[in-house]
C-alpha cells in the first residue's frame, strides 16, 4: 500500500512551495492522452498534485485511478477532489473506504455545482455536510475546502459567504484553496477578512495561467473573477499568436506568484490544467524562490 504524505505537514513547513492541479479524462478513449499529460506534470515534482472530480461525479472512477497511479509512480502527495451534491451517503462512504484502503488521505471536499435541470439525491446541501462526514469517518484525513475571494456565485454577498466558510472550517477543514483571481490585492484583502472572521487555517492562493485568448472570457465566466485591464490588454496585444500569448500569460502568472511570495505567502496552487509546458515554465521561473524558508 502506498501512503501519501499528509499535506498539512507540507503546508505548515514554512517553506515556499508550488502545487499543481490536473484533471482526469472524461472517457476511456481519452485516458491515454490525459494520463500522459498528467504524468508529465507530476514528473516536475510539485509539493502535491490535486486531481479534480468531474462535475456531477460522472468521472469519479478516473479521478481515483489517476490519483492512485500518480501518487504511486511519483511518490507525491495527491489531493483527491470529491463533490457531494450529486452523491448519496452510501457512495461517499464507499469512496472514503476506498481512499483509506489505498492510503490516500488527502481530500478536497466540495459541494459541486448544482446541476441544471437534473435531479439530485438531496442528501447533501453544502460542502460542510461532506466535511462533517469525512471527519467522523476518519480523523486522519487532511481535508481541503474551496473559498472565493470575490464571493461565490450563490451567496448574497462576500460577508455571508465568509460566515458560511467559517462553518465549513469549524466542520473540520484543514486548509482552503481559493478560486482563481488575477489581482493579488483581491487575495490580500480577502485574507484580512478571513483572519478577522476567525478563520486561521492556511489559505492557498489558486493561480490560473491564462495562455490563450479564448481562456480570458471562459475563465471569467467560469469563476466570476474580475479580469483586470492589464490582463485584457495583454490578450488583445498577443492573443493572435499562440506562442506569444502563452509566453505573456506565463509571465503574468509568474509575476503574481512572485508578488504573493514577497507578501509572505508560502504555498501557491497552480491551475496547470494538464499543460506540462506551462507548469514547467512557471516552475523554472521560480526555481530559486522555492523550497526556501519564507
Ligand atoms: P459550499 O462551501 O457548500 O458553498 C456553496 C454555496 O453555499 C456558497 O455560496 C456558500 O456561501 C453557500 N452556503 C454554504 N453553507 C451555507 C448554509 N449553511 N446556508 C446557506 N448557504 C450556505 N467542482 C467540481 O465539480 N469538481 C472539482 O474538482 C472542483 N474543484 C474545485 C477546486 C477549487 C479550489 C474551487 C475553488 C472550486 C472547485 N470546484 C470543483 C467548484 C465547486 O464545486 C463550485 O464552486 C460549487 O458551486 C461550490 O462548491 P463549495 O464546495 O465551495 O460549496
Amino acid at each position: 500500500m502506498n501512503e501519501s504524505p499528509r499535506l498539512i505537514d507540507i503546508l505548515k513547513s514554512g517553506k515556499r512551495h508550488l502545487s499543481f492541479e490536473v484533471f482526469p479524462p472524461k472517457t476511456a478513449e481519452t485516458w491515454e492522452s490525459v494520463d500522459a499529460a498528467a504524468r508529465q506534470v507530476a514528473a516536475l515534482g510539485p509539493s502535491f498534485l490535486s486531481v479534480t472530480y468531474g462535475a456531477g461525479g460522472g468521472t469519479s472512477r478516473y479521478t481515483v485511478s489517476l490519483a492512485e497511479e500518480l501518487s504511486r509512480d511519483y511518490a507525491l502527495p495527491v489531493l483527491v477532489h470529491l463533490t457531494c451534491i450529486s452523491s448519496t451517503h452510501e457512495t461517499v462512504r464507499a469512496m472514503l473506504e476506498e481512499l483509506k484502503e489505498k492510503g490516500m488521505h488527502n481530500i478536497m471536499a466540495l459541494r459541486g455545482d448544482i446541476p441544471k435541470d437534473r435531479e439530485v439525491p438531496g442528501q447533501y446541501r453544502y460542502a460542510a455536510d461532506l466535511i462533517h462526514e469525512i471527519r467522523s469517518f476518519d480523523s486522519a484525513f487532511t481535508i481541503g475546502g474551496a473559498c472565493y475571494p470575490e464571493g461565490h456565485a450563490d451567496a448574497a454577498g462576500l460577508r455571508e459567504d465568509i460566515r458560511h466558510l467559517k462553518e465549513k472550517v469549524d466542520a473540520g477543514c484543514d486548509f482552503l484553496t481559493t478560486q482563481m483571481f488575477f489581482e493579488n490585492e483581491t487575495y490580500f484583502r480577502y485574507l484580512y477578512l478571513l483572519r478577522d472572521a476567525g478563520i486561521d487555517v492556511p489559505i492557498l492562493p489558486g493561480i490560473m495561467p491564462i495562455t490563450g485568448r479564448s481562456q480570458v472570457e471562459r475563465s471569467a465566466a467560469l469563476s466570476g473573477a474580475v479580469i483586470p485591464p492589464r490582463l485584457r490588454a495583454l490578450a488583445d496585444a498577443f492573443g493572435s499568436s499562440p506562442a506569444a500569448m502563452a509566453q505573456a500569460g506565463i509571465a503574468y502568472a509568474t509575476e503574481q506568484i512572485v508578488d504573493l511570495f514577497a507578501g509572505g505567502v508560502t504555498h501557491v496552487h497552480v491551475y496547470s490544467m494538464n499543460k506540462p509546458a506551462v507548469a514547467a515554465a512557471i516552475l523554472n521561473n521560480l526555481r530559486d524562490l522555492l523550497e526556501n524558508e519564507a
